[in-house]
């Protein structure tokens, strides 16, 4: 059955995360990192908000954007399963699918309606900064929270590890403005302590030198026995 409706955008999903890779795979993971789902016209008048303030959380339904150009197939390969084994797609949380269509529930720290704004204050979102999102509703436990659910592959959150700083990352991050770069340190270690790499790559040594991109700085990283070592934080390189 084809429905050919076109749906847009009722906001824009505003986060720390620049790039795919090292984005939590799932919302509630990093706790630190906070963002604005800012309300697209004509959507953007405080009424369409009017009553959310009194739920402590909210559901994003958004679209993967940047792979809808990508399609989507029948099995894909779970990174828990160290992307050997082949599940179904709606037996995951792909991030390929018919529809591209993705949903996270995330904390509301606050509505703010500013400069002709209205943007919704969130944290601990697995969303890629400039997520469209499709639509906005509010987290209902007694419903959405089922006591005892069976969670599959996906049973428990991921299996964290040691993340440390050199000494000069720690200095310069002392030195970053912290209202440019909020919990940025708290931020980069809930982060790389869900491991980021590829299943495949957890397996052995791993000389390979890793960054991941948060706000507008890259943050370079390696494994070394005990875990995770920070080995700099530069801004992005264009
Ligand atoms: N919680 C959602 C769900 O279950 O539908 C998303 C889960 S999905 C595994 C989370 C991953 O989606 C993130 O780690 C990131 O790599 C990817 N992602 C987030 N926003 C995206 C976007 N706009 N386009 C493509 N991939 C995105």
């Amino acid at each position: 059955m084809t429905l050919k409706r076109e749906i847009e955008a009722v906001a824009i999903c505003r986060t720390p995360y620049k790039q795919k890779f090292g984005i939590p795979r799932q919302p509630g993971l990093v706790t630190a990192a906070r963002g604005f789902v800012e309300l697209q016209p004509p959507y953007n008048h405080i009424d369409t908000v009017r009553g959310l303030s009194q739920y402590s959380h909210i559901w994003l339904l958004f679209t993967f954007h940047e792979n809808l150009s990508q399609g989507w197939k029948t099995t894909v390969r779970p990174p828990r399963l160290g992307g050997n084994e082949k599940l179904g797609v709606f037996a995951t949380r792909s991030t390929f699918r018919p529809n591209g269509i993705g949903q996270s529930v995330v904390r509301l720290h606050a509505i703010h309606q500013r400069k002709g704004k209205v943007e919704l204050e969130i944290s601990a979102m697995d969303l890629l900064d400039g997520t469209p999102i499709l639509d906005i509703k509010p987290y209902i436990p007694f419903s959405d929270a089922i006591e005892g659910a069976i969670g599959g592959i996906a049973h428990e959150a991921p299996v964290l590890i040691d993340v440390r700083f050199c000494d000069a990352v720690l200095g310069q991050l002392d030195k970053l403005s912290k209202d440019k770069y909020p919990n940025l340190k708290a931020i980069i270690e809930g982060v790389l302590a869900q491991d980021p790499r590829p299943a495949y790559k957890k397996a052995k040594e791993d000389p390979k030198h890793y960054q991941v991109a948060l706000y507008d700085l890259d943050i370079l990283w390696h494994v070394d026995e005990t875990g995770i070592l920070v080995d700099a934080v530069r801004p992005v390189q264009p």
